[in-house]
């Protein structure tokens, strides 16, 4: 039998958290595997960033790349009420005028590529095509995980047609950076769904829709429908693409649309909600659709833990929140960050327990929940941002800041007393730790 390959850190999955955290480790002279299950760069949904991105692409060295690439620059974000009119866009650069305030829409099968390349110049040991199948744990300490790699990947060793042979990898630290597959979390049943989002969305790409123009070319824009039952996003890309998805409750947008054998037409349900947002209907106008519908669902969850010992999760893994403020990638780049430190400084101090690899837990999950507050104020039928404004002007900083992810480097608590007075905002949802360790 071949002894086991070591590494000092596994990475599974090769998104935006998962090359952050090997790029960032692999710089300190670590010996760094990432596995991703994709054989080559493929299409995902994700596609608008907040400038607080810009810190984490800054150490992670690839802002020249990005100033450098045809991703279209955002500048703001612009919410359309029910009735269809336009609110004042909320300008990033209104408090921040930094370079920082200006971001972009990227297409994830060239962006993800970039933060990949990243991490293989860094040194990381990238391997396509290798999916893992099961984290190995010693009682309750991670020591390594079972991987399965595509027939053509080198250094597979085929058993029968179109098999390969599993291989186990041995390491002292494997983070989960799996996206909405969370293999720990499901490996240890610690994901809990957010029982007021339980979202579905629908969307697809269009080419030659309608922009506007200067600044607000590049905008997000948030367009209710007629009835609030649901929220469009539209947003610019290259190749003079747009993104368009419709969000609203799993019930109202799938559940309630199957036909009689319970079966969902897709195309169907997203034209009958884009018939109510005409705003949107409008820019779509002579704009050609590139490919069918695509549907998720039950999408807004977050593990109880953040870490144990020999395993820490980031991104998706941990959790998701909602696709309104645009905060995944952020919260993906943020965590694979500060994971990072905290396992570099876990080498340093020859501690791999679940207190040391979790300890950026509690920081971090205080800048989710103010999102998770801001998504709820969203979903809250009466109420509105522009009635929220005009009674406390005083928030409008504020609420850029929460809406550029500055959730980290500012206090941005203060305005949650006054909303809280409009709507009825959620209770923290603290992090666990295992008792027995
Ligand atoms: C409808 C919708 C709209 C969204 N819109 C936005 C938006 O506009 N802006 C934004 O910032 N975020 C958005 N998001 C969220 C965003 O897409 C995610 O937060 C982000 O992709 C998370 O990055 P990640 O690296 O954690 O995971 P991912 O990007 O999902 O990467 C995980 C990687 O792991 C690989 N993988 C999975 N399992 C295995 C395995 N067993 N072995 C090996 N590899 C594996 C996958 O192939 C994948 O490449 C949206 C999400 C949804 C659902």
């Amino acid at each position: 039998m071949q002894k086991p390959k070591t590494y000092d850190i596994t990475v599974i999955g090769g998104g935006p958290a998962g090359s952050t955290v090997a790029a960032l480790t692999a710089q300190h002279g670590y010996r760094v595997l990432l596995l991703e299950r994709e054989t080559e760069p493929s299409f995902k949904v994700g596609e608008s960033l907040i400038p607080a991105t810009y810190w984490t692409f800054k150490r992670l060295g690839v802002l020249e790349k990005l100033r450098q690439s045809h991703f279209p620059q955002k500048f703001s974000v612009q919410f359309y009420s029910r009735s269809g009119k336009a609110a004042k866009p909320f300008y990033f650069f209104e408090t921040n005028p930094h370079e920082s305030a200006v971001t972009w829409q990227v297409l994830r099968s060239e962006f993800d590529q970039v933060l990949l390349e990243n991490a293989a110049e860094k040194g990381v040991e990238v391997r396509r095509g290798a999916r893992v199948r099961e984290v190995i744990f010693d009682n309750d300490t991670a020591v390594g995980v079972v991987v399965q790699s595509a027939p053509e990947n080198r250094g597979t060793r085929r058993t029968g047609p179109g098999t390969t042979e599993k291989e186990t990898i041995r390491s002292t630290v494997v983070v989960d950076s799996t996206g909405q597959s969370s293999l720990i979390g499901r490996q240890l049943d610690m994901n809990a769904t957010e029982p007021n989002l339980k979202m579905a969305s629908l969307f697809t790409h269009f080419e030659g829709a309608y922009r506007d123009e200067g600044i607000d070319e590049g905008a997000t824009l948030i367009m209710h429908t007629a009835t609030k039952e649901s929220w469009f996003w539209s947003i610019p890309l290259p190749y003079n693409r747009t993104s368009v998805g419709v969000v609203g409750e799993l019930d109202y947008l799938l559940q309630t649309r199957r036909d009689a054998n319970g079966k969902l037409d897709a195309q169907k349900i997203f034209e009958e909600e884009l018939a109510k947002c005409p705003a949107l209907k409008s820019r779509l106008v002579g704009a050609k659709q590139l490919f069918p519908v695509k549907t998720t669902k039950d999408f807004s969850y977050r593990a109880n833990r953040i870490a144990g010992n020999g395993w820490v999760l980031v991104g998706d893994a941990f959790g998701f929140l909602d696709p309104v403020y645009s905060t995944g990638l952020f919260l993906a780049l943020k965590s694979g960050e500060m994971a990072a430190d905290t396992i570099v400084e876990a080498f340093q101090k020859d501690d791999f327990s679940e207190a040391q690899l979790g300890n950026f837990g509690p920081t971090f999950v205080k800048g989710m929940e103010a999102f998770r507050k801001l998504i709820y104020a969203f979903y809250t039928k009466d109420f509105s941002f522009a009635r929220f404004l005009s009674k406390y002007p005083e928030h409008q900083g504020g609420i850029i800041d929460i809406l550029s992810g500055d959730v980290f480097r500012k206090d941005v608590t203060h305005i949650f007393p006054d909303m809280a007075r409009m709507c009825a905002l959620p209770a923290e949802v603290p992090l666990s730790f295992n008792s027995s360790q």
